[in-house]
C-alpha cells in the first residue's frame, strides 16, 4: 500500500491513478507485469485498468480497421514511455546519443558523462 499525494488515502502500490480523487500516482511506463512484446499492451492494461488482452484483442481489430494506422501509433507510444518508472524513454536516449555524436569532437563530453 500506498498514499495517495495529493488526498492522502491508501492506495494498491501498483495503481497508477487514486481510485479517491484520480490524481496520477506513477508516470506512465512500461516496466508492468504481463508485457508480452514492447510491454506497451500491459501499460495501457494498467492504465485503463482493463486486462492485456482485451488490449491486445482491441489492438488487433483496430489495426485491421485502420490498417497500419495503429502499428505506427504503438512505436509511437514505445518510444515516447520508459521501460520503468525510473528509465528514459527510447526517444529520449536517442536524442541524447545523437547530441553526444555533435559534440564528439569536444574533449568535454567525457566529463559530463561521468
Ligand atoms: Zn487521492
Amino acid at each position: 500500500m500506498k498514499r495517495c499525494t495529493d488526498c492522502a488515502e491508501e492506495t494498491k502500490a501498483e495503481a497508477s491513478r487514486c481510485p479517491h480523487c484520480g490524481t496520477r500516482l506513477a508516470r506512465l511506463h512500461r516496466g508492468v507485469e504481463g508485457r508480452a512484446m514492447l510491454g506497451v499492451c500491459a501499460m495501457l492494461a494498467r492504465e485503463f485498468g482493463i486486462d492485456v488482452a482485451w488490449v491486445r484483442v482491441l489492438l488487433v481489430v483496430a489495426t485491421m480497421f485502420t490498417g497500419g494506422t495503429l502499428p505506427f501509433v504503438y512505436v509511437l507510444l514505445w518510444a515516447f514511455t520508459p521501460p520503468s518508472s525510473v528509465g528514459r524513454a527510447p526517444l529520449q536516449r536517442t536524442m541524447d546519443w545523437l547530441s553526444r555524436l555533435g559534440q564528439s569532437s569536444d574533449v568535454s563530453h567525457l566529463e559530463r558523462r561521468v
